[in-house]
């Protein structure tokens, strides 16, 4: 009989979790509780957004310099270098290396709220190729980057987004990242293509658990993050029963983990929106367990 392999069978898996800068204190102590119930996992790193337009820097910078000081984790900083001058990234940057933080994940970001085509600052890195050139002229940064499976919303084309993409390792990043998907064949065919680019580094899946389904929807309309039917289906009727949508959700990111590790996959992001609980599940169901210092 066919099927998922028994779990001893494969590796420990890589994992990676993302969280957001806390805007209030009641959300720095939820994101602070996250980090303490994620951290025995033992990531390979953890990743802290950059607010749109850079609007969150000095908050993004304090909770990476407090996971440098206060746990065991290593973090990753995500930088934009929309609507800044090179200067002004570059001053960011540095600030980073000298707390003692050696890997970033390197975007273009969005134009603000409002305005619809995205125009390069005049003094600024225009895409996010140029920006992790940058960083790598002012120090050795490790760097990530962004790719996207079903292609940039504002890309020429797919072939363009890809060659864009290739760019981006060849300004010496390591890793890409991607956008969350939930259609698990159209990330396994991506990898088919970019290694078909030459592309070696790797493409690491981002996995969102879905806690609340009509706002994922309407994000992921933004993003072109494609939500197939069956997940209509499966949350349908559910708005006002948030504990069988947990239930729901849980299973459906288990089933796409699990799919992607029966096709080879030992590395994952997860994008955590600063909440441990599904996470925690899915990956040890990945067959991650807690290691305690
Ligand atoms: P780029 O790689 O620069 O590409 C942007 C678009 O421009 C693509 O369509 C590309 O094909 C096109 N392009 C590139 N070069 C050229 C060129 N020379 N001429 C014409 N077109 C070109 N946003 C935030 O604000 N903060 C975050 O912390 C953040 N974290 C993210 C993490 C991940 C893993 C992902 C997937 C996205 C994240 N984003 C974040 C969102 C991201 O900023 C947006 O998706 C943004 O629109 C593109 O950023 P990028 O780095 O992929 O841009």
């Amino acid at each position: 009989v066919g099927g998922l392999p028994h779990l001893a069978a494969l590796p420990a898996p890589k994992l990676s979790f993302e969280f957001f800068p806390p805007r209030t204190e009641a959300l720095e102590a939820q994101l602070w509780s996250c980090i303490r119930r994620l951290e025995p996992l033992r990531p390979a790193f953890v990743s802290v957004t950059y607010g749109a337009g850079g609007t969150t820097q000095a908050r993004t910078h304090a909770t990476v310099a407090r996971i440098v000081k206060e746990t065991s984790l290593t973090p990753a900083a995500h930088l934009t270098c929309v609507g800044a001058s090179r200067a002004e990234v570059e001053e960011v940057a540095r600030r980073y290396w000298e707390a003692g933080v050696r890997h970033i994940v390197a975007l273009r970001g969005d134009p603000p709220a409002g305005v619809e085509r995205y125009e390069p600052h005049p003094e600024g890195y225009a895409y996010a190729a140029d920006l992790v050139a940058g960083l790598k002229r002012i120090a050795p940064f490790e760097v990530s980057v962004a790719a996207y499976p079903e292609t940039h919303p504002t890309a020429l084309s797919p072939e363009a987004d890809l060659d864009n993409l290739k760019r981006k390792i060849d300004a010496g990043a390591t890793r890409a990242i991607t956008q969350y998907f939930f259609d698990t064949g159209i990330y396994l065919r991506f990898l088919d293509r970019c290694a078909a680019a030459g592309i070696t580094v790797p493409i690491v899946p981002g996995i969102m658990p879905v806690s609340n389904f009509t706002q994922m929807k309407k994000f992921s309309a933004m993003c072109g993050a494609g939500v197939p039917d069956w997940m209509g289906t499966l949350f349908e009727g559910l708005e006002e029963d948030a504990e069988t949508r947990r239930m729901v959700a849980a299973v459906v990111a288990a089933e796409q983990v699990r799919l992607l590790q029966a096709n080879g996959v030992d590395e994952f992001h997860f994008y955590t929106l600063n909440r441990p609980d599904l996470v925690y599940a899915i990956a040890h169901l990945l067959g991650a367990r807690p290691v305690r210092a």
